[in-house]
C-alpha cells in the first residue's frame, strides 16, 4: 500500500476524515476540526498586532460574473466547478426521473446558475473592494476564510476537492504588498515551527492549463511571484505545499479597476494557509491521537 493511501485509511479509521465514496470529498471528525480551529487561533496570534485586517467571510460559492471576470477559465479550466440546477417544467422533471431510474445521465439538462464554486478564498474579494471605490491611505488588508473547490480528485488526502483556505490579502502599492508578503514568509515559517513541523520555503508556480500554461508557470517562477512553504505530509521526499505567498502584481487591480488613494492601479498579494493540509501534516507527524502530541505542540495549540 502506498503512503498516501495508508495515511488516508488511517485517518478514516481514526474518524478524523469520513469517507463519502468520492476521492477528495470527506467529512471531518471533531478532533480534526478542533485542530483546525486551534491552528486558526494560532494564525491570529502570529499576525502583526497592529495590522487590524477587515474580516470577511464569503460562502463557498461566488458570483459567476465575478468568476468570469477573474480570468480563472483562461488559466485553470481543469479545476473549476460550476453549480447547475434543474430549471425545467413537469414534463422535464418526469424525463429526469426516468433517466435516473434507468441509470442514464440525468444531469445533461441541468442549467447553469449564477453561482460558481469558489476556487480560492480571495477571488470574491477583489470585485467587492473595487465596488467601494479607491482605497484609503495605506491601502487595504483583509482576513478571509472559505471552503474552496478544485476538481482534482485524488487518493492523496492532501489533495482534496473541497478544502478550506485561510487568507490574508493586501491591496496597495507594490512596496506595501511586497513588504506584507516578506513579513508573512517569516511569520509563516515561525508559525509552522511552533507546532513542531519541518518547513522549507521554495519558489513555486500555479498549475496553469496547457502548453501556453507551462510558459506562464515558468515566468511566474522566474519572477518569484509565488512562494510556498513545503511540509512533509504523505512523504518526506515529496513535501506538500501548505502555505503559499502570492504577488499578483497589477493583475487583479487592472482586472477590477482597484485603485490606491492617489488613483494608481493597486497591486495585490495574498498569503494562503491550506488548513486541511496543515492539520494532515500535524497528524502525520505527531500521531493520530492529539492527547499524545508533544507538550510544546499541545501548548502552542491548546495553551
Ligand atoms: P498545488 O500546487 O499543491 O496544487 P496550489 O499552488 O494550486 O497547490 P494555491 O492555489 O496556492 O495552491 O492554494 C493555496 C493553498 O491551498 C495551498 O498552499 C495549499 O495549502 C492549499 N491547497 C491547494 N490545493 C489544495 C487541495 N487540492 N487540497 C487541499 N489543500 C489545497
Ligand atoms: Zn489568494
Amino acid at each position: 500500500m502506498d503512503m498516501q493511501t495508508s495515511l488516508l485509511d488511517r485517518l478514516f479509521a481514526a474518524g478524523h476524515l469520513i469517507d463519502t465514496g468520492v476521492d477528495g470529498l470527506y467529512g471531518r471528525g471533531g478532533a480534526f476540526e478542533d485542530v483546525i480551529a486551534r491552528f486558526e487561533a494560532l494564525i491570529d496570534a502570529h499576525a502583526p498586532a497592529d495590522a487590524k485586517p477587515e474580516v470577511i467571510r464569503f460562502p463557498p460559492g461566488m458570483n459567476k460574473a465575478h468568476f468570469e471576470g477573474s480570468g480563472y477559465m483562461k488559466s485553470f479550466p481543469q479545476l473549476a466547478g460550476t453549480v447547475h440546477s434543474f430549471c425545467g417544467c413537469e414534463l422535464d422533471h418526469m424525463n429526469l426521473l426516468q433517466c435516473m431510474a434507468e441509470g442514464e445521465d440525468w444531469t445533461k439538462e441541468q442549467k447553469a446558475t449564477d453561482v460558481v464554486l469558489t476556487p480560492a478564498a480571495c477571488y470574491p474579494l477583489y470585485p467587492t473592494i473595487a465596488r467601494r471605490g479607491p482605497l484609503g491611505e495605506g491601502g487595504g488588508l483583509f482576513d478571509l476564510q472559505s471552503y474552496c473547490f478544485r476538481h482534482e480528485p485524488s487518493k492523496d488526502p492532501a489533495r482534496m476537492q473541497l478544502f478550506r483556505m485561510r487568507e490574508f490579502v493586501r491591496i496597495g502599492t507594490p512596496d506595501e504588498v511586497m513588504a506584507f508578503r516578506a513579513d508573512w514568509m517569516e511569520r509563516g515559517q515561525r508559525l509552522i515551527e511552533a507546532v513542531g513541523l519541518d518547513v522549507e520555503l521554495d519558489t513555486a508556480n500555479d498549475p496553469f492549463f496547457g502548453r501556453a500554461g507551462k510558459m506562464m508557470g515558468n515566468s511566474q517562477r522566474e519572477q518569484k511571484l509565488k512562494f510556498e512553504l513545503l511540509i512533509p505530509v504523505t512523504s518526506q521526499a515529496k513535501k506538500t505545499a501548505c502555505l503559499s505567498f502570492n504577488y499578483h502584481q497589477d493583475h487583479f487591480g487592472e482586472t477590477w479597476g482597484l485603485q490606491t488613494s492617489d488613483g494608481a492601479v493597486a497591486h495585490t498579494g495574498c498569503v494562503g494557509f491550506g488548513l486541511e493540509r496543515i492539520a494532515l501534516a500535524l497528524f502525520a507527524r505527531h500521531g493520530l491521537e492529539t492527547a499524545d502530541w508533544p507538550a510544546p505542540v499541545r501548548a502552542a495549540l491548546w495553551g
